[in-house]
């Protein structure tokens, strides 16, 4: 198995309904998501605007280290615009589901057909290389998918990408399909999945499993409805559970994760895994007291792979161990009967605040044991 990561928060990612980068921001990621580490990034669409062709001619001339690819569909419009921006790499983009073809396109099979014998050789010609990018694939007859392949292959594609357009799948049928696809193909397949039922990494790891070599992601998972597949969490996925390196610096997923959260306008859940804020932060009395006795005890991996530690705070569910442990840390030795009083005193503070004491708190939860003081001040 391997796995090269073709970013797409450049492109899918700011396709986000209500997201939109500007001309610096835009550079300023593709520096960025070059500097950690990603192999390739798609990193817009030329036939939207003279203003994208022009960021993505700027991209193009920063001697970055990642393949850029650029986004199009498969039309001679798309293709030409594609030209322009002197990036040796273009997704053309087909509709390949019967749904799509009919009540889209209103077009037939065979038309995309002839579609990709047309434009996949025109785009090699100006000095592309191209991934015949299947939309709605999920969806699609998989004997009609795998008369595509044939017809890109044909047509002198390097790549196909098998997109799950509107999230469907679940892992067990993204490996029948991409098990179907790479037994087929001579050329490279690539995964694009979305997460409208909560699944894009689940299928994107599928998809490596099955034989994919490129997958889909999005920083912070940032992508139309629900989004696409999280960078972090397919990288960190790839490493955890297949031993496979991406080569992407995952120290610095966090600072790319606020880049983008800064740029995209779109805040990330304090649970959101690997980069959310609370998801190395332990209350319970029982995974607390685990962890102080060696991290090893409530730590699936080490947060220090994200530059991250792990903290304790103190709240409703908090045990002896840990309250003694933080007035310890302060200076404080509680007598037994100090450590009762204020055991309740925090979820107290817990339930009328919804928020973690801070040491001021504790000071004074202290004070108010040591001298009796029974203020309910929260
Ligand atoms: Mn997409």
């Amino acid at each position: 198995m391997m796995a090269i990561i073709n970013d797409t928060t450049l492109r899918d990612g700011e396709q986000t309904a209500g997201v939109a980068f500007t001309a610096d921001e835009k550079i300023a990621l593709a520096r960025e998501l070059d500097d950690i580490g990603v192999p390739e990034m798609e990193v817009g669409i030329p036939a939207m605007s003279s203003e994208e062709t022009e960021v993505i001619q700027h991209i193009s001339t920063l001697g970055l280290d990642a393949r850029l690819i650029v986004w199009g569909r498969m039309c001679e419009q798309d293709v030409m615009a594609a030209r322009k921006c002197h990036v040796g790499f273009a997704n053309l983009s087909v509709p390949v589901s019967d749904i799509h073809i009919e009540h889209k396109l209103r077009k037939d099979r065979n038309w995309i057909l002839d579609q990709i014998r047309q434009y996949v050789p025109m785009a090699l010609d100006m000095g592309m290389d191209v991934c015949v990018g299947c939309e709605d694939a999920s969806r699609a007859d998989m004997d009609f998918l795998l008369k595509v392949l044939e017809t890109a292959q044909q047509a002198g594609a390097w790549r196909l990408r098998f997109a799950d357009t509107l999230g469907l799948l679940d892992p067990f049928e993204t490996r029948s399909c991409i098990r179907q696809l790479c037994s087929a193909a001579d050329i490279g397949i690539e995964m694009h999945a979305h997460n409208d039922l909560g699944l894009a990494t689940a299928n994107t790891l599928a998809a490596i499993n099955a034989g994919a070599t490129y997958v889909n992601t999005t920083v912070n998972g940032l992508g139309e409805r629900a989004g696409n597949a999280p960078l972090e969490e397919v990288v960190m996925g790839l490493r955890h559970l297949y031993g496979i390196e991406t080569g992407i610096n995952t120290q610095r997923l966090c600072e790319v994760s606020q880049l983008v959260t800064t740029i995209s306008g779109r805040m990330i859940a304090p649970n959101k895994c690997i980069v959310g804020s609370a998801v190395f932060t332990h209350e319970s009395g029982i995974h607390v007291d685990g962890l102080l006795k060696n991290a090893i005890n409530y730590e699936g991996f080490s947060p220090s792979e994200l530059g991250r530690s792990h903290s304790t705070v103190l709240g409703k569910h908090s045990g002896s161990h840990a309250v003694m442990d933080a007035y310890g840390r302060m200076g404080i030795t509680l007598t037994s009967e100090e450590l009762l009083v204020i055991i309740d005193r925090i979820r107290m503070h817990a339930m009328r605040t919804k928020r973690n004491p801070n040491p001021e708190d504790l000071e004074r939860f202290y004070l108010e044991s040591a001298f009796g003081l029974t203020t309910l001040t929260s």
